[in-house]
């Protein structure tokens, strides 16, 4: 099992990023916000207890993620188990989590790759995202606007914003990050020399073949 971690402020682009990276890669990419947004859609237990979380922008229980992460992973073929992890872990004891659970399934992690973006550009990112209600695709109004406005390109669903945008929570989740998931970046940078700083500011594309010239996945 190979691992990739994908850190980043909420708006660096790192659902976009991942998804294009994953699939020039061959690997399979793991949203845990995505996760979540569809428990939470579904109804589920998991859903009914992250929702609060979520809407405050904290982060949801670690035990509920590692979990989540763990059933993901293992729902897939051996063959298949090449995980391009987005949005976790997000603090240093969900780190250690993966890192435990991992050693027991036998995984390795491969690379962590940081998305760095100025607060500005997050915040412009965060404000004009649009995300398609029925299959997740994610959208700008300005950067990646759908071809027909208001319907995803994929599925045809209406574009809404997510719940979680709105000034208030963003200003949160930002401080959240800046508290929480920056600490990583020692860890990984210090104890596994892993890690590389992608400028993610700069047009979509050019961070997509970055990261995938990093990975050695060739174009995307
Ligand atoms: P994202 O789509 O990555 O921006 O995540 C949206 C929200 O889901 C976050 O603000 C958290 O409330 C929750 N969430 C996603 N991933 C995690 C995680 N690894 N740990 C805790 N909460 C998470």
């Amino acid at each position: 099992m190979d691992i990739i971690i994908l850190l980043g402020a909420p708006g660096s682009g790192k659902g976009t990023v991942s998804a294009r990276v994953a699939e020039a890669c061959g690997y399979r990419h793991l949203s845990t916000g995505d996760q979540l947004r569809q428990a939470v859609a579904a109804r589920t237990a998991v859903g009914r207890e992250a929702q609060p979380y979520i809407l405050r922008g904290d982060l949801v229980p670690d035990a509920v993620m590692i979990r989540i992460v763990a059933e993901a992973m293992t729902a897939e073929p051996p063959e298949r188990q090449r995980f391009l992890l987005d949005g976790f872990p997000r603090n240093i004891e969900q780190a250690g989590l993966l890192d435990a659970w991992l050693q027991e399934a036998g995984g390795r992690l491969v690379a962590v790759i940081l998305l760095e973006a100025p607060e500005d550009v997050l915040i412009a990112r965060l404000a004009g995202r649009r995300i398609c209600r029925r299959c997740g695709a994610t959208y700008h109004v300005v950067n990646i606007p759908p071809q027909r406005e208001g319907k995803c390109d994929h599925c045809g669903g209406a574009l809404v914003q997510r719940p979680d945008d709105n000034e208030a929570t963003v200003s949160n989740r930002l401080a959240v990050y800046r508290r929480q998931t920056a600490a990583l970046l020692r860890r990984y940078g210090r104890d596994t020399g892993l890690l590389r700083v992608v400028d993610s500011a700069r047009p979509l594309g050019e961070t997509v073949a970055e990261i995938s010239g990093l990975m050695n996945c060739g174009a995307p």
